[in-house]
């Protein structure tokens, strides 16, 4: 059984990561969307916020699951049996970190493989830090967020300081 992992911090999901996972799980028999929790990197939204918001936007895609790690994740990929991690590339910026962070994964394990998707144009300017900036400054985000979950993101963005 073909597994694949695709870790980050959804802070919160965008359409951008939702598209990854939708093409992934046509790649794999399970795709786990785990959350890469790293206690000295401060997120805006709550782990669990975060993993709702993952969790009603794939509520359609059978083979999609959603989970939480805060060790390594080449411990995680190794725990899961997974075939391989999967990241998303939008832009030269993100190649340079992603080459160093899939280095840096395969000095801790020789095993550890990668997929890299790049992302569709439409939402090749798209990140969750640029979700949060637009939602607290009172913009509309309902086309850079799943369906399911604008209303939700955009008050919670409105409500927090
Ligand atoms: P991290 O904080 O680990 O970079 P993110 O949740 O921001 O986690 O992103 C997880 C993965 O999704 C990364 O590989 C990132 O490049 C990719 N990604 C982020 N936004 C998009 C997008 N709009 N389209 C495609 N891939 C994306």
């Amino acid at each position: 059984m073909k597994i694949m992992v695709y870790p980050g911090s959804f802070d919160p999901i965008t359409l951008g990561h939702l598209d990854i996972i939708k093409r992934a799980s046509k790649m794999a028999d399970k795709v786990i969307v785990a959350i890469m929790h790293n206690p000295s990197k401060k997120c805006y939204f709550s782990l669990e916020e975060r993993m709702e918001f993952i969790r009603k936007s794939v509520k359609d895609l059978d083979n999609v699951e959603v989970d939480f790690s805060d060790g390594l994740m080449v411990d995680y990929l190794k725990k899961v049996s997974a075939t391989a991690a999967i990241r998303g590339l939008r832009a030269i910026t993100d190649f340079e970190y992603e080459l160093q962070w899939a280095a840096f994964n395969q000095n801790l394990d020789p095993d550890f493989e990668a997929v890299f998707l790049m992302a569709n144009s439409e939402h090749s300017f798209l990140s969750s830090s640029i979700v949060r900036e637009i939602g607290r400054m009172g913009g509309d985000i309902k086309k850079m967020v799943p369906q399911e979950i604008y209303e939700e993101i955009q008050n919670k963005l409105k409500d927090k300081v």
